[in-house]
């Protein structure tokens, strides 16, 4: 595939001047048919010469910049510890479990017209709004999405899975996220259970997993973040936590959710796999708790080595890819549908933005009163907000997605139009930093920003640009 005649600098020049040409000019369908083949065909190309990971992509970014991508990957950091509080620790990473009195998603009364339009969109990127699911559901939108998207796949009958208990289990993980975190809630469980039904509709690589691995990633998606505690691994290994010491300070946040994902398989009343052969039940938590732990940000530049890597040696046919790969494969998945948000449509991604980055301030707020370091994007005053969320979009998002062209070349080709239009928003202003006054973590999406006219591509690397 490796073409000397076409480094990925001239590939890139070339996808810069076919999105300027379908920006200015109107074309008849077939025109516009042989526009965007050439423009997939070239993002492939580029995809395999990418094989390396995204280091090329990032060789531009000033020193800010860098440092503001080192911290959306979570990459270890050396800090000082501080003396381990338990209690907070326990009550952070433990959460309650106990089941709560839940309403009856099929009794939503005079919502289940509305309930029923919402849910005709489920597979859409930009139709679906999970808020709007989450008041609908009066706050039930993982137990709604989940099995929406079991039953899309039939695999609660292909599999003998008792229903009664897999809606039990989704209900007290759905109690065990916690409701103040202004990110990590179960609302953001249910986006990216959704995402991933969006992911795995458009292409017919999906036709080549297997129920178990369909469940497997599903249930995964639903759990991946459960019991969170709203604040990122570095703080709890610099607290010196016991979760922290526990796992020996590697992926603490992603361990304790995989932990409690299956405390709570394990209680009888919840226990949907126990019926499965044991080659089954070994394989559904064997790959659950890969693709959980998977989710952590610091894996992030392995995941991408590792899946352009199986790519290249495999092909596109996952059909033809041993069981290693396969696990990779959905570690991926469930990475590109964790950090779909800037693929939304304005509102929605701009509420998801405001989260994350409230959800951070918590966190520096937190360390400044207790005397430590206000780790990088957690502080109020100093954080560039726009910036950050250029450099995610460009440096971690919109890699995970060119990766995916070959393999999925219909959910990818979508993902990078929404990028580059959410690009365009970030550096014409129209999403914003939050504001002060930002209700959490039950608002709604504000209203849809009016978005400036597209911007002409460029290369992100001019950030200077955006200050
Ligand atoms: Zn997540």
């Amino acid at each position: 595939m490796k073409d000397d005649s076409l480094d990925r600098n001239t590939i890139k020049s070339c996808l810069t001047v076919l999105e300027r040409l379908q920006e200015h000019k109107h074309y008849l369908p077939e025109e516009s048919h042989a526009l965007r083949q050439l423009q997939n065909h070239l993002r492939r190309l580029d995809a395999c010469l990418d094989i390396d990971g995204s280091d090329s992509l990032e060789k531009d970014l000033d020193d800010s910049a860098k440092s503001i991508l080192e911290s959306f990957r979570e990459r270890p950091r050396q800090s000082p510890l501080l003396t381990s509080s338990s209690t907070l620790e326990r009550s952070i990473m433990l959460g309650n479990s106990s089941s709560l009195p839940f309403p009856n998603l099929n009794s939503a009364g005079t919502n289940n017209a509305e309930l029923s339009q919402l849910m005709s969109q489920f597979e859409s990127l930009e139709n679906f709004d999970v808020f709007k699911l989450a008041k609908l559901t009066e706050d039930r939108p993982l137990e709604a999405v989940t099995l929406t998207l079991l039953h899309r796949y039939n695999l609660c009958d292909k599999l003998s899975l008792p229903v009664n208990k897999v809606a039990s289990y989704l209900q007290v993980v759905e109690d065990s996220y916690k409701d103040n975190n202004p990110y990590h809630n179960a609302t953001h469980a249910a986006d990216v259970v959704q995402a991933l039904a969006w992911l795995l509709s458009g292409d017919s690589f999906t036709r080549q997993l297997t129920d178990l691995e369909l469940l497997c990633i599903i249930i995964a998606a639903a759990v991946h973040d459960v019991g969170h505690p709203g604040v990122r691994n570095d703080f709890l290994v610099n607290l010196g936590t016991d979760a922290a010491v526990r796992y020996n300070d590697n992926s603490v946040n992603e361990n304790g959710h995989a932990a409690m994902a299956f405390e709570l398989l394990y209680n009888p009343k919840h226990n949907f796999v126990a019926h499965l052969r044991a080659d089954e039940r070994h394989f559904f938590r064997r790959t659950v708790c890969d693709i959980i732990l998977g989710t952590d940000m610091s894996q992030h530049d392995n995941h991408l080595k590792n899946f352009k890597g199986k790519v290249q040696e495999y092909g596109t046919n996952i059909g033809q890819w041993p069981l290693e790969a396969r696990d990779v494969l959905l570690q991926y998945l469930m990475h590109a549908a964790d950090i779909s948000n800037p693929l939304r449509p304005s509102a929605l991604s701009s509420s998801w933005s405001k989260r994350i980055m409230e959800e951070f301030m918590l966190q520096g707020d937190r360390e400044r009163a207790m005397g430590m370091p206000v780790s990088p994007l957690c502080d109020r005053e100093t954080t560039d907000w726009k910036k950050s969320q250029l450099v995610f979009l460009e440096c971690v998002v919109r890699p995970v997605f060119e990766s995916l062209v070959p393999l999925a070349p219909n959910g990818a080709s979508h993902a990078l139009s929404s990028i580059e239009f959410s690009r365009s928003s970030w550096q014409s202003g129209s999403l914003s930093r939050p504001s002060s006054e930002l209700s959490l973590p039950n608002d709604s999406p504000a209203q849809p920003s009016v978005i400036m006219d597209k911007v002409p591509s460029s290369s992100i690397f001019a950030l200077e640009d955006v200050h």
